[in-house]
Parts: structure tokens; C-alpha cells; sequence
């Protein structure tokens, strides 16, 4: 195979409960995951009962075109359905803006502790990452648009970012869009955008009118619950759109998928119900960070970003010693933060769980 998929290292998604199970000896029932930003609701009743009319019709292939999915995501963000291109999840957006866009050697430009599947997705075209420096872990976006080279076709940006939780509010990013050369693609990926409380909302969707050269990507993995059935979306202008469809599998959002994201999309109680919690336990992760003096990155997301030791060797220890009483998070050193680990926000009574480990990890 080529170098440079060799050169790839591989995604590390969060262990699941069976294998930490069996591995550690526990009972599946007493094990917490706040592991993979995973909606701690699961999937709405409204989508459970929309998967199971539209399993009647499995026998048959998924509508190719999603056209359901697309039309209710237009009516949403108000841009015509030929502006949106469905995925398998938003990974499949990141990828497929990768492949549309991007030849072997040309440049990729994101941030350090940005969402991995950028460098994955870049590595996997034979691409070259310019990584730029973060500033204060988050996106340096004046850097960003320096680090723009000749022949750089893609830029990334995560608003909020995964996993440092960092926000960038809209006149910076509308500045930086500003001062981005038109043949370069930015992809603004906003896969925690529903939590943002509504005063850091902003309608990126209608900026692909104003810049062409703009992708926004979504995802129904998060804020609506929907993670293990992969479905994400982007909103761009029609020619980049055409171009993503070209490389894009035919089927790449199956039956089940599109009947519960159309379902999730108006399922607006849900929602709030998510976010609400979701307020309720950063207060909660946050307050107990306070309490034990451990630094923590604030975060705009579903997930906290803590320090929880000074040497290089302490994200993986109190990983392990969480891991052995049931709790299962994300130590992030191939983020480079190997003193960091990464907590999604749970139930009350998950946070507390973890918090009471964490307590035990830290002795
Ligand atoms: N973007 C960011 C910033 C993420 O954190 C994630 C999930 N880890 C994704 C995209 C991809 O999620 P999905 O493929 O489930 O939509």
C-alpha cells in the first residue's frame, strides 16, 4: 500500500462497555461511559418509532438522494436541498470534503488539538497537514490563515472544538472567512453546535451564500442521539455540493438513519432536554474540578477537558484506576495531552460516579 497510509495512526474511539467489562471483571450494569460525547438520553422516542416503520421497508435500498432528510433539513436551515449532502456520520463529510478537494501532496491546514479525523482524513489522500500551533487550546485563526500555502485546498476548523471544547464566536470566524483566498476550501465543522446556549448561536448556514468557498458540517451524533446510526450533514453552495455527491457512496446513509434523523430534527423537546442537562452537569463536572483544584479547559461542548496531573504519564494512570471502577472516559495523548483526560457529561448520577472515582483515582 502507499507510505502514506501506512503513515496513518489509527482513530482511538472510546472502549465500549462490553470490552471493559470483561476485561476488568465488572458487571456491565455498574459500568459509566463518558467516553465518546454520546448523547446520555439515547435516542429519542420519536426517532425509535420512525426507525420502526421505515424497518418494514428494508428490503429495499435507502433512498440514495435523501430526499425526506434533505427536504426537512432544508425547510430547517432554510438553503435549497441541492446545498446539502448527507453522510455517515459527519466523519463522512470530513472525508469526502477531503477526497473532493484534495490531491496526493497538496496541503490541509488545522490546528493543533483539533478533532483527529482531520489529520486521518488528510493522511488518507496522501495529503500534507500544516498543523498551527493552538492558542490557548483552542483555534489561532490569524495563524491559521498565515499558514495558508499555495497549494493548501482545505482548511478545517471545529466550532466547538473536540476535545478541548474551546469556541470561536461568529465575527472572528466571519473575519477569517473573509481573508481566506476563494480556491481554498474551509470546512466549519459544528458537530457540538446544538449546545451552544442560544446568545453564541449564529446562522453559519447562511453564510455558504456568502462564501463559496464554505462548507458547514452537522451531525446528528450528538445533541440529537443518534451516534450509532451515523448520520451527519454539510451545507455548501451547489458546486462544491455536486462535487462531494460525485464522491460520495451512493448509500451512504442507510434507511433506519434518515427515518430517526427526520424524526430527531423535529423532535424540539428533546433537545432542550438535552441541553438542559447538559448546562446542569458542566456545573456539576466543573464544580468538583473547583473543588479539587484541577485545571479544566472551559468548554462550550458535551465534554470537559481536566488536567489531572503534572507529568506526562498521569492521563493514562488515572485513566487506568477510572477504568478498574467502571468509568470509562477518554485519556487524550494522542492529542499530545497526556495530562489531560476527556469527560463527556452524563446524568446526574453518571457525573457523580465518576466524580466519586475520580475522588478515589486521585486519593
Ligand atoms: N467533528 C467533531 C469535532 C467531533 O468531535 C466528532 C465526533 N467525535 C465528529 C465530527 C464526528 O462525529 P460523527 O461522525 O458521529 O458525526
Amino acid at each position: 500500500g502507499p507510505d502514506y497510509v501506512r503513515a496513518i495512526a489509527p482513530y482511538q474511539a472510546g472502549k465500549p462497555i462490553a470490552e471493559v467489562a470483561r476485561e476488568f471483571g465488572l458487571d456491565e450494569a455498574n459500568i459509566v461511559k463518558l467516553a465518546s460525547n454520546e448523547n446520555p438520553f439515547g435516542i429519542p422516542e420519536s426517532s425509535k418509532q420512525a426507525m420502526a416503520q421505515a424497518a418494514a421497508e428494508l428490503g429495499r435500498y435507502p433512498d440514495a438522494n435523501g430526499f425526506e432528510l434533505k427536504a426537512a433539513l432544508s425547510k430547517r436551515y432554510d438553503v435549497p436541498a441541492d446545498w446539502i449532502t448527507l453522510g455517515n456520520g459527519s466523519n463522512d463529510i470530513l472525508e469526502i470534503a477531503a477526497h473532493a478537494f484534495v490531491q496526493k501532496g497538496e496541503s490541509v491546514v488545522f490546528s493543533q488539538y483539533s478533532f483527529a479525523v482531520y489529520a486521518l482524513a488528510t493522511q488518507g489522500v496522501g495529503g500534507r497537514a500544516i498543523v498551527v500551533p493552538a492558542a490557548e487550546y483552542g483555534h489561532d485563526l490569524d495563524a491559521m490563515a498565515d499558514a495558508i500555502e499555495a497549494d493548501t485546498r482545505l482548511v478545517y476548523i471545529a466550532n466547538p472544538n473536540n476535545p478541548t471544547g474551546t469556541f470561536i464566536p461568529a465575527a472572528r470566524i466571519e473575519a477569517f472567512l473573509a481573508r481566506v483566498p476563494a480556491n481554498v476550501i474551509v470546512v466549519l465543522d459544528e458537530a457540538y453546535n446544538e449546545y451552544l446556549a442560544p446568545e453564541n448561536q449564529f446562522e453559519s448556514s447562511q453564510w455558504v451564500r456568502k462564501f463559496p468557498n464554505l462548507i458547514v458540517s452537522r451531525t446528528f451524533s450528538k445533541a440529537y442521539g443518534l451516534a450509532g446510526l451515523r448520520v451527519g450533514f454539510a451545507i455548501a453552495q451547489p458546486a462544491v455540493t455536486d462535487l462531494m455527491n460525485r464522491i460520495r457512496q451512493p448509500f451512504n446513509v442507510n434507511s433506519l438513519a434518515q427515518a430517526a434523523a427526520v424524526a430527531a430534527l423535529n423532535d424540539k423537546e428533546f433537545l432542550a432536554k438535552g441541553a438542559q442537562n447538559n448546562a446542569e452537569g458542566y456545573k456539576q463536572l466543573t464544580a468538583a474540578f473547583d473543588e479539587l483544584g484541577l485545571e479544566y479547559v472551559p468548554s462550550y461542548g458535551n465534554f470537559v477537558l481536566v488536567k489531572v496531573g503534572n507529568d506526562d504519564g498521569a492521563g493514562a494512570r488515572v485513566n487506568l484506576v477510572l477504568l478498574k471502577q467502571g468509568v470509562i472516559v477518554r485519556p487524550v495523548g494522542n492529542y499530545g495531552l497526556p495530562q489531560w483526560l476527556r469527560i463527556s457529561i452524563g446524568l446526574p448520577d453518571e457525573n457523580a460516579t465518576f466524580i466519586a472515582a475520580l475522588k478515589r483515582a486521585l486519593g
